[in-house]
Parts: structure tokens; C-alpha cells; sequence
């Protein structure tokens, strides 16, 4: 069987892996000329999305024998708002490198792999459905589900970050939500080590032009005065998809809408995607079905996206406050109760009655 992935980032990566696993070696195209991310990021792995799974790593090897290490845990985990910041701890998941070091997710998976991956070489799943017989679309954005007709919806965002030297604690993140940089999005305080660590503004709706002075805003308001040593910009899109699967084309990780609307994460849902595209090509079963409990878990964060889009600085006050509460914050991040899927009729009810600005 002949099989082409477009993209070598986890997703595309991990759907290499399951079918190398099956005997199917694909043909990988990758427009960059090296795997992985040209500046270092790191990335969330947050227990709390992942429910019912306690541990997504050990699901991912005890499941696909897909193992690669993370940074390390995150026990600690500040949420800010305008005048108040909740603490939680707690097992609360992981934090990963994106990058082209050794230690980043898609560098790890890419090691592990013996299929060639084809550099510098952009490709359009036109060219290669007649060649092939499955084409996997893992590019990372939205083009080819707007291409074959099939995305839904999308809500273009710029995110700016920086790395950012310090002394912080390596197993604690921050979350800062603040209509008054940050709009309807938030910044976070993500750790590589205890002394260097990444600095992000995530904003959805916005042009470039206005990013830099929300930037601004951010550092000053939360009082940042790091060492900055190198800053980056990127655009990027999050929506949903009616289908992941058009005839022999199958969407994975970003591409097939995995990465959600609320938070943006979508790591490990992508890189399940890949594995759950590779299993399915090679067993003939169906894809859609093996991932819609993922699109559903997608889905329901993307009706929390809408109702925290109607909320101003006091309305997010209101939600910590209640976040905090002892019973609230134990529920939400010390069990393995699935609190997405439990809150989503009441949230879904709410965005009835509030008409969400989305
Ligand atoms: C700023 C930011 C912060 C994030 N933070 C988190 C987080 O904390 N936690 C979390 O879980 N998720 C997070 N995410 C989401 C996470 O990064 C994505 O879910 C993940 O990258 C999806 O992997 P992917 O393989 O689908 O796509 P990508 O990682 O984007 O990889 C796509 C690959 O395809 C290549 N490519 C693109 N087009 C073509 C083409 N036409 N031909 C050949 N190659 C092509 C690209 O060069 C790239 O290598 C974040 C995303 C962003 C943008």
C-alpha cells in the first residue's frame, strides 16, 4: 500500500510510526529542510483534557508503544486575572519541547522512524492523490479542509512569544487572562528549565499591526522584566471540520481540526489522530470513527471558547473566584472526572441565551 503524509510535525510524525508499526513504510514531504519547530516553544500537556486518561504519556505507549519524554511534570499552576490569581497543584500533566533539539516532541518521534522524509518540498494533496493510495494531510493549518470543502468554521489568531531568562520553577505554569491586552485570548508562562523559560500572548481576532502594542501592555501590566533573548510571531488558525476524511485524503492534528478553539492545545489529540489515521489505513477500519470521541472532546471546548468570549475582566473574576472555591478547584483539577463533558449542556445553554461575539 502506498501511502504519502504532507507535514512531518508530531501528527504526521506519530501516523509514520503506527504504520511502520503495521509494515507500511510512507512517504513523508516536509516543506521545512529539518524536523521540528525553528524556535524552541514549550507546550502544555494538561491532565484536565485528557480525562479519562490519568496519564496521556503512558496511554500513548501502552496503547501505540509511541513513548518520548516530555521536560518534565507540572505540579503547580498559577491562573491570573486582572486582581486576583488561583493557585492549584496537583499531578496536572506535562510540559514538552517543540524544536529542532534533540529533546522536542517531533525530533524524538523522527528518531524513531526509518521511512524517508522528503525536505524542502511543499506538496498540495492534488499532486498526489492519484499516486497514492491514502494521502495524509497533516500540514498544520486549515487549507485543505477549506480546499475539499469541509471546514466548518475558523478563527484566525497571532500569537507573540519570547524566551525569556530567569530564575523559575520548572514544574510551574502560568495562565493570564486579561481583556485589557489580551482580549479574548491570555498570555502563559511556560518553563524549559529553572532558567529559561517561554513567555507567549496568544490573541485571537486580531490584526499584526495591533499585536505589538498588546505585547507591551502584557509585560508592563504583569511586571516582566526578564532577559529577553530571542522573540517570534506566528499566525495561526483554529476552527472545526465536518469530516476528516474526504474519499482516500484523511486530516490529522491541526488539519483535521484537532487543535481546539478554547486554549489552543491540541498536542497530544494530534499526535493521537496520526496514530488512530495510521491503524485505520492499515487495518481498513474506519477513521471517523476511531476519532470521534477526540472530535466530540474538540467540539465541547470549542462551546467553552464561545462562553468565555462574552466574558470581561469582571466576569473572569467571577469565574476564578468560583474556580477557586476548595470543592470547585479539588473537582476540576485532583480527579480524573471528565468536567468538560459534564459542564458542556450548561455551558452549551448559556451560549443559547448569551449571543457569543465568535
Ligand atoms: C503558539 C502555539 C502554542 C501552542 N501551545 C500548545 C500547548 O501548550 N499545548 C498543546 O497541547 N498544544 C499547543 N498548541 C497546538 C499544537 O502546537 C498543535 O496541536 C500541534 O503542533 C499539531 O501538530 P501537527 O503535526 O498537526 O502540525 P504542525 O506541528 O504545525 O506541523 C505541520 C508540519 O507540516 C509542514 N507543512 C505544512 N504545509 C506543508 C506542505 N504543504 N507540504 C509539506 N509540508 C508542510 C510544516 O512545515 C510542519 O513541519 C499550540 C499551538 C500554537 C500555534
Amino acid at each position: 500500500m502506498r501511502v504519502a503524509i504532507i507535514g512531518a510535525g508530531p501528527s504526521g510524525l506519530a501516523c509514520a510510526y503506527e504504520l511502520e508499526r503495521r509494515g507500511i513504510y510512507p512517504d513523508i514531504f516536509e516543506s521545512s529542510s529539518k524536523v521540528g519547530y525553528p524556535v524552541p516553544r514549550v507546550e502544555i500537556l494538561l491532565q484536565l483534557f485528557q480525562r479519562p486518561q490519568r496519564d496521556q504519556l503512558r496511554y500513548m505507549f501502552e496503547h501505540f508503544g509511541l513513548k518520548f519524554r516530555p521536560l518534565g511534570r507540572v505540579r503547580r499552576y498559577f491562573m491570573h486575572s486582572l486582581r486576583q490569581t488561583v493557585p492549584v497543584s496537583g499531578d496536572l500533566g506535562y510540559l514538552v519541547e517543540r524544536s529542532q533539539s534533540r529533546d522536542a516532541v517531533e525530533v524524538q518521534l523522527y528518531e524513531k522512524l526509518q521511512s524517508v522524509i522528503i525536505f524542502d518540498t511543499m506538496v498540495d494533496y492534488r499532486e498526489l492523490v492519484n499516486k497514492y493510495d491514502c494521502v495524509v494531510v497533516a500540514e498544520g493549518n486549515l487549507m485543505t479542509a477549506r480546499s475539499l470543502k469541509v471546514l466548518e468554521t475558523a478563527q484566525a489568531a497571532w500569537v507573540k512569544g519570547a524566551i525569556i531568562l530567569g530564575r523559575f520553577d520548572p514544574e510551574a505554569a502560568f495562565i493570564y487572562f486579561n481583556t485589557n491586552y489580551a482580549r479574548q485570548g491570555f498570555g502563559s508562562l511556560k518553563p524549559f528549565s529553572r532558567e529559561r523559560a517561554l513567555l507567549e500572548l496568544n490573541i485571537p481576532g486580531i490584526s499584526h499591526t495591533e499585536l505589538d502594542s498588546c505585547w507591551v501592555q502584557f509585560m508592563e501590566q504583569e511586571n516582566f522584566h526578564m532577559d529577553i533573548v530571542e522573540t517570534f510571531e506566528i499566525p495561526y488558525t483554529t476552527g472545526l471540520t465536518i469530516r476528516q476524511q474526504v474519499g482516500k485524503v484523511l486530516l490529522i492534528g491541526s488539519s483535521g481540526s484537532f487543535t481546539d478553539s478554547f486554549l489552543g492545545l491540541g498536542l497530544m489529540e494530534g499526535i493521537l489522530s496520526g496514530a488512530l489515521a495510521g491503524k485505520a489505513i492499515a487495518e481498513g477500519l474506519n477513521y471517523e470513527q476511531l476519532i470521534s470521541p477526540i472530535i466530540m472532546q474538540v467540539r465541547r471546548r470549542f462551546a467553552f471558547r464561545e462562553a468565555l468570549n462574552t466574558l470581561d475582566n469582571t466576569g473572569i473574576e467571577r469565574l476564578l473566584k468560583f474556580i477557586a472555591l476548595p470543592g470547585v478547584k479539588q473537582v476540576l483539577y485532583n480527579t480524573n472526572i471528565d468536567i468538560i463533558n459534564l459542564l458542556h449542556p450548561y455551558v452549551k445553554k448559556y451560549n443559547q441565551k448569551i449571543k457569543p461575539a465568535f
